[in-house]
């Protein structure tokens, strides 16, 4: 949280400020008055001054280490909760719309359609320091162009927002191991929060309501970044985001809209989600399970 690193940084600067007024007292204490008295009575008052000052730096000192682990242990604990409160969020939301959209699921795999449906996502790329993408744009526009050709066979649109730059947030160019270890992760909180859209009415526009309407949420954000560990992509349940790298195949982003909807990995070669992500195709059951999921809207 930027509030929490702020204020940290601020007891920091105020800690070594401290440290220096303290070191001013003293000699300025010495110089302008004990150097005026005579012996032995200026060393006596050097002593006394020093003493004196050290002990009041050294409260001063201690007072502030107290401050500011106070400040880093709230500032953790509310990033705890912070993240049980997006895991729980994001886990009710998906059991809710399973359980809305169980009848449109059923009905679905009996061949009935209720026409075209939006996949809403916001493009991001993580810039380097110097304000340039990780990954070129025109591979973005590539990997979306291939998930709106794979999605269009199960009657949904894909529709991107403008590619977003992050900048300012290098450190956020290695994802974390698309693991038990990414799901504590504290970068899951950043991606978590990086801001599709600024500003109220823009916010909204980036809103999706879920096919049962319970409550909004931001739509699923593509995050492209330097490195996937390991991977080309990865999506752990239930954020909403995925992580993009370049070294994957062109359906990458594809494949991991995919697993946002729910579907797992398959054995045929030729479907979508196969661990390789090289072909695109998608059986009708997976065509119901990503019509129905919570990323996928009427409107
Ligand atoms: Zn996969």
């Amino acid at each position: 949280m930027r509030i929490c690193k702020e204020v940290q940084e601020r007891i920091e600067t105020t800690r070594t400020e401290a440290q220096n007024q303290c070191r001013n007292v003293t000699r300025t204490i010495t110089e302008t008055i004990c150097s005026w008295l005579p012996w032995p009575l200026d060393d006596l008052c050097d002593l006394v001054t020093t003493v004196i000052t050290e002990v009041i730096c050294a409260i001063v000192y201690v007072v502030i280490t107290i401050v500011s682990w106070v400040w880093r242990t709230v500032c953790e604990i509310i990033g705890v909760i912070d993240w049980v409160v997006n895991l729980v969020a994001g886990a009710l939301e998906w059991l809710g719309n399973r359980i809305i959209t169980f009848p449109e699921w059923v009905l679905c795999l009996t061949g009935v359609g209720f026409g075209q449906k939006n996949y809403r996502i916001c493009p991001m790329v993580i810039a380097d320091a110097e304000g340039n993408p990780l990954v070129p744009i025109a591979t973005i526009q590539g990997h979306i162009r291939a998930a709106r050709a794979v999605f269009k066979k199960c009657n949904v649109n894909v529709i991107a927002s403008p590619i977003i730059l992050v900048t300012g947030k290098s450190h956020l160019a290695v994802g974390p191991d698309c693991d038990a270890d990414g799901f504590f992760s504290q970068h899951k909180l950043e991606y978590e929060h990086l801001s599709c859209c600024d500003g109220l009415l823009e916010r909204v526009n980036c809103l999706r309501f879920p096919s049962g309407l319970i409550w909004p949420r931001h739509v699923l954000k593509a995050i492209w970044l330097s490195d996937v560990p390991g991977k080309g992509g990865c999506y752990i349940f239930p954020d909403s985001f995925v992580q993009i790298d370049d070294s994957g195949s062109v359906n990458i982003l594809a494949h991991e809209m995919g697993h946002a909807c729910d579907l797992l990995h398959r054995d045929e070669v030729n479907n979508l989600m196969h661990s390789s992500a090289v072909n695109s195709d998608l059986t009708d059951f997976q065509c119901c399970t990503i019509r129905t999921s919570r990323f996928v809207t009427f409107l």
